[in-house]
């Protein structure tokens, strides 16, 4: 199967300038040489588009140095006036170059232009949401303790500081959107930082590294190390001068992140995988119901930690919203993502799109039935059509693992009863996020109240947003992103009494 660049669709000139560049790591505002070279591949056709540099122990060690000289000095001496001024001009910058961050995405990630324009703009509004978060640090006074109030006045308050370095780590599914949701809190609260993009798209954090360089941020804030995980995150994760790591992947990884961090018990914020349940209740409203479910499998085909891939339906409904799902995966456009007409892109990889046919194998093995889709399309690149899966149980391996693909696997109940209809949600051992399709909101709250995972929607899925706390319960991980409890993961609290 032979393949047109970018399948044919063209891309701006500065993003074919960009592409052609070398590209380094960035340590302490200087693009530097790596120890080595990895390609980079549009997943849409399979061909390379880039090949970039990269470090592992050492690199990292250099940029943990000049992530720490620029702690103690640099930015810790900036006002908080002149950090607020910066961020705000990163957010102006990537504002102009929003269609360069956009079109690299697609081509090193595969997303269609419709998210990954969604995405762009979201990380321009995050920073901005963090640069106006600046000025509103506070600690808070309260009463000194009884031993010195007892002797003398005194004066008891709070001062909300830097963790210090942070190492942050990053997938390839929203790679912009990933790195930014650590960048911007990190930075507002006075963090400096490492950042370590995924080896499999590195391109779209890279541009921004000239565009930080470009806000005129200090050296030594922002650095950009990219490299394997096993070497260049693991000894990020490892180094006894980051103070704080802050990982978005996989369940499996984010053990290995908290193993590493022992050795200095730096502090760990974890955003991991999920498995997330569906729960469509007999009066649910099939008009939202149908494309609400549909995409909250198939969104960014499926690779997706939010993705609701264990749907629930009462058994009086499942034939109408099977049909409604039928035809709405007959009518995804599958294609690059530069067709604007495109719904849904290619998986990541060679080794990625193995694994979700795997899965897909294993579910009819197992005796779920395959009612459509799960085929890897014939034509350049790892197309895999929208899959849904019926009649599956509990024990089986697509209702258990966390694919990363587009395969929904539906279960029924005959219960109205909702602390049973919850325990079917529940049996996992992730809670990320979840969705309840009702039109009764007395059942709608109650379920939600009874679903164990950090994003609940009712009528919705995924809804996510720059001011509202995003995270997982159980095994999706540790702490929340997003809004004041984002910021609040890059802060330590100090607490001052003075004898007066
Ligand atoms: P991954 O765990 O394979 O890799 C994530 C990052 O960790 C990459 O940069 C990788 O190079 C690095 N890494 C790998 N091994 C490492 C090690 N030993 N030490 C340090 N770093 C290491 O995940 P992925 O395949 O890139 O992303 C998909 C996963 O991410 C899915 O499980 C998905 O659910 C999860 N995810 C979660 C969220 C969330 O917010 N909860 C968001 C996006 C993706």
């Amino acid at each position: 199967m032979s393949a047109t660049p970018f399948d044919g669709h063209s891309i701006s000139a500065e993003t074919a300038a960009f592409l052609a560049r070398r590209h380094k790591l960035l340590i302490a505002n200087e693009w530097v040489d790596g120890t080595g070279e990895m390609a980079t591949c549009d997943p849409a056709t399979g061909l390379e588009i880039a090949r970039f540099a990269i470090g592992g122990a050492a690199e990292i060690d250099k940029a943990v140095a000049a992530a720490r000289a620029a702690f103690r000095g640099s930015w810790r001496k900036m006002t908080v006036a002149d950090r607020t001024a910066i961020l705000f001009r990163l957010a102006r910058i990537m504002e102009a170059n929003a269609r360069l961050l956009t079109e690299l995405d697609i081509v090193d990630n595969g997303m269609p232009a419709f998210i990954a324009g969604l995405t762009t703009a979201n990380c321009v509004e995050m920073v901005d949401y963090y640069a106006g978060a600046v000025m509103r640090i506070e600690g808070t006074t309260i009463a000194p303790p009884r031993h010195i109030a007892a002797e003398t006045e005194a004066l008891t308050y709070t001062l909300r500081e830097p963790v210090g370095v942070a190492g942050l780590i990053v997938p390839w599914n929203v790679p912009l959107s990933t790195a930014i949701l650590k960048l911007a809190p990190a930075l507002a609260a006075g963090c400096t930082v490492v950042m370590k993009p995924s080896e499999e798209t590195p391109l779209s954090v890279l541009a921004l590294g000239d565009m930080i360089v470009e806000a005129g941020f200090p050296a030594g804030v922002v650095n950009i190390v990219n490299g394997l995980g096993a070497e260049a995150g693991q000894a990020l994760a490892e180094h006894s001068h980051v103070d704080k790591v802050s990982f978005t992947g996989s369940t499996v990884t984010g053990k290995k992140i908290v193993q590493a961090a022992l050795g200095n018990l730096k502090k760990v914020s974890l955003e991991l995988g999920g498995k997330s349940p569906v729960v469509v209740m007999p009066d649910a409203d099939l008009a939202l119901a149908v494309p609400g479910v549909a995409l909250a499998t198939w969104f960014l085909q499926g690779q997706n930690c939010m993705a609701g891939t264990r749907i629930f339906v009462h058994e009086s409904i499942h034939d109408a919203l099977i049909e409604g799902l039928k035809g709405f995966a007959a009518m995804m456009q599958l294609g690059h993502g530069l067709d604007p007409a495109t719904q849904q892109g290619p998986m990541i990889s060679d080794g990625h799109a193995a694994k979700v046919m795997r899965y897909i194998e294993a579910g009819k093995a197992e005796g779920a039935t395959l009612v459509c889709g799960g085929e890897k399309l014939d034509r350049a690149g790892n197309f895999i059509s929208p899959a849904i899966f019926t009649n599956c149980t509990p024990d089986m391996s697509i209702v258990r693992e966390e694919i990363f693909g587009p395969v929904m696997a539906v279960q029924t109940f005959a219960t109205l009863d909702l602390d049973e209809i919850a325990d079917m949600a529940n049996d996992t051992p992730y809670g990320l996020s979840g969705s309840v399709w009702t039109r009764d909101l007395s059942t709608a709250h109650r379920l939600v109240s009874r679903i164990r995972a950090g994003q609940v929607s009712i009528n919705c899925h995924g809804a996510v947003g720059t001011n509202i706390p995003f995270g997982g319960f159980g095994q999706s991980g540790w702490g929340r992103e997003f809004g004041q409890e984002g910021l609040d993961a890059y802060l330590e609290t100090k607490a001052v009494t003075a004898r007066l």
